[in-house]
């Protein structure tokens, strides 16, 4: 089966398709069917040294143009992305097997407005002047270098440009690596920035499973890595970066609580626990997985829930209506799966789902366990599916404590019409990104990252330039230099 929008090769180094197909084949799999759409190569050490290569050869060039000139071709390729948002949709659905309702507002329309965002950011990235006396100091804001993105496969495109934009507007090159679950849209994305004018070898994909990940985090040539992933493979690529000491950003895991006091709205706190456990299939890193619910508004949240989900349409991703697709793959549904029965093994109750949905694809029903408590592995480790799991609380300072206490600390979320109490909880939480009265926003303005083992460094909004940039200091005599001998 070929999609319009396919990518022609596996690689796309230097400005052009590159394809070497003595590196083993990867299959592209379409998660709602099972069927293979496409194959892709992995790198060989050769295609991993001719990306590093076009990166270095065109960042001294690329850094040395204005950053107004950078930034318009930046907004340039966010216009492009958002003018073949359809297409670039219906590749991402293909891709990941996220329903189009879902690709169609938030991966290429997210990538533009990164790139719309640090495009505009780029030409007012500046240093600073240190006046001493009659002496002085001025910082240059500068590139890192060559910097190398990793990314997961729940959202390709958007982890494409997430790294892109604030990397290119600092004046850096690229060398993207996606997963391979997922290796299409990050192609259509080099592809685009080319078009729109990146000289040759400022952003490139090359395609591989972790092998090629380490290959590049471990490469001399390479001046800073950023993993979107699992905490496991954040402390393999974070070790290894340290042997090169190299800048990192770790976007990781996460296990995040959502709290939902009696005085909550019940009909907002359904609806973000709805968006923080069941959107993209629960396969979001952010997700408010152990939901905390009052134990007076227990059963109405419940019902309502329950209500709520009855109405999710599940089904082919493509059509517009619906609202709930398959897992990315089959080996992420078996880990799913597993988890559903450990829940049920502890003795977590279970309300709703549970079961596999017996349609071709890789579907999970929405799942929902109440009765979990904190020491459950459905409670503790993260599912990276459609399984929330609901515990009950009745005391703020012991639900805070409780959500605390996790190695994670990406995200939290509370839902209260208590001002003070929403933004006491938002204090307590050890979390890089909170929500209060809503759930899982992301705009690019804001930064996005964790604390704990969830993640170093920040995506998104000003913050990032700090993670893609080096200030360097001249300092200026303007008199005599004294000198001891
Ligand atoms: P993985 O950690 O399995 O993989 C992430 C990427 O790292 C993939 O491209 C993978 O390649 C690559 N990789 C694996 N091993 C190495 C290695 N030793 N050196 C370099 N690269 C390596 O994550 P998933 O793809 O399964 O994604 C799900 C995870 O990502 C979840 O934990 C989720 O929470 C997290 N995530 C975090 C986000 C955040 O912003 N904080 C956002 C989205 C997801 P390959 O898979 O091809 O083998």
């Amino acid at each position: 089966m070929t999609y319009p929008t396919q990518p022609t090769a596996s690689h796309f180094i230097g400005g052009q398709y590159v394809e070497d197909t003595s590196g083993p084949p990867i299959d592209v799999i379409y998660p709602a069917t099972g069927e293979v759409i496409a194959r892709v190569h992995s790198a060989t050490p050769a295609i991993v040294a001719q990306a590093v290569a076009a990166a270095r050869g065109a960042q001294a060039a690329w850094q040395a143009m204005t950053g107004t000139e950078r930034g318009r071709i930046l907004r340039r390729a966010a216009d492009i992305l958002r003018a073949r948002n359809h297409d670039l949709s219906v590749l991402e659905t293909y891709d990941t097997g996220k329903p189009y309702q879902e690709t169609s507002v938030a991966d290429a329309t997210s990538g533009a407005d990164a790139l719309e965002y640090f495009g505009g950011m780029a030409a007012t990235l500046t240093g600073e002047h240190i006046q001493l006396g009659e002496d002085w100091v001025y910082t240059r804001r500068e590139a890192l270098g060559v910097c190398v993105g990793i990314g997961a496969w729940n959202y390709p495109t958007q982890i494409a440009c997430w790294k892109g934009a604030p990397a290119l507007a600092c004046g850096n090159t690229m060398v993207f690596k996606p997963s391979e679950t997922t290796p299409l849209c990050a192609l259509k994305v080099a592809e685009i920035l080319h078009e729109a004018g990146a000289p040759a070898g400022v952003y490139n994909v090359i395609q591989g499973l972790g092998d090629v990940g380490a290959a590049l985090v471990s490469h001399d040539d390479v001046d800073k890595v950023s993993l979107t992933g699992s905490v496991p493979t954040g402390r393999k690529v974070y070790a290894a970066a340290a042997a090169g000491v190299k800048h990192v950003t770790m976007e990781l895991g996460g296990k995040s609580p959502l709290i939902i006091f009696d005085d909550a709205d019940v009909e907002n706190a359904v609806s973000g626990a709805i968006l923080g456990n069941f959107y993209s299939s629960g396969q979001v890193c952010s997700n408010g997985t152990r939901v905390y619910v009052h134990k007076d508004i227990k059963h109405a949240f419940l019902t309502c829930l329950s209500e709520r989900l009855g109405k999710a349409v599940i089904g082919d991703p493509m059509d517009p209506e619906t609202s709930f697709g398959p897992m990315v793959s089959a080996a992420q549904m078996e880990i799913v799966q597993g988890y559903i029965a450990k829940g049920k093994a502890e003795g977590a109750r279970l309300v709703c789902g549970g079961d596999r949905i017996d349609r071709a694809g890789y579907y999970l029903q929405p799942t929902v366990f109440a009765d979990v408590t904190d020491d459950m592995t459905i409670a503790r480790e993260e599912i990276f599916g459609p399984v929330m799991a609901v515990l009950d609380f009745e005391d703020e300072a012991d639900v805070l404590a409780r959500a605390n206490d996790t190695e994670f600390g990406l995200a939290a979320g509370v839902f209260t019409r208590d001002l003070s109490r929403a933004h006491r909880m938002a204090a307590g939480f050890e979390a890089g990104t909170c929500y209060i009265n809503t759930y899982n926003d992301s705009p690019v303005e804001a930064p996005f990252g964790g604390s704990k083992q969830s993640g170093v460094g920040r995506e998104n909004s000003k913050a990032a330039i700090e993670h893609y940039s080096q200030l360097k200091s001249v300092y200026v005599r303007m008199g005599n230099l004294e000198a001891p001998f």
